[in-house]
């Protein structure tokens, strides 16, 4: 399972900056994931409440997960549209398969919070 190696990335990013910033507990994490990234936001979490629990920093974080849709923009009519399942890059518009993603690959943490020595 390739979340644990991303949570514990994640965490470790978070680990860093809270050091820089005196942050003696993190309370919540939000990371931003999106669908094309391959991550399950289920698998994240439970990978994320697997690691805590060893760590004091972590120990009373909640992890926050926000999907993002996959959203696509054709080459050839350039309207944008949402994808539902990642097989079918084809334009809804015009049926053109010229076409870019414009959204979905993110994986990011987009804030957390701590508690200030
Ligand atoms: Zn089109």
């Amino acid at each position: 399972m390739h979340e644990f190696a991303l949570i514990e990335g994640v965490m470790g990013i978070v680990r860093d900056s809270a050091l820089q910033n005196n942050i003696r507990r993190v309370e919540r994490i939000k990371l931003v994931v999106g669908k094309l990234s391959m991550a399950l936001p289920d698998s994240l979490q439970f990978a994320f409440e697997a690691i805590k629990a060893g760590e004091e920093l972590f120990r009373q974080a909640d992890l926050e997960i926000e999907e993002k849709e996959i959203v696509c923009r054709c080459g050839q009519c350039h309207q944008s549209f949402a994808v539902e399942d990642s097989v079918s890059f084809i334009c809804p518009h015009c049926g053109s398969v010229n076409i870019e993603i414009i959204q979905g690959r993110e994986l990011y943490i987009d804030c957390y919070e701590g508690e200030e020595c």
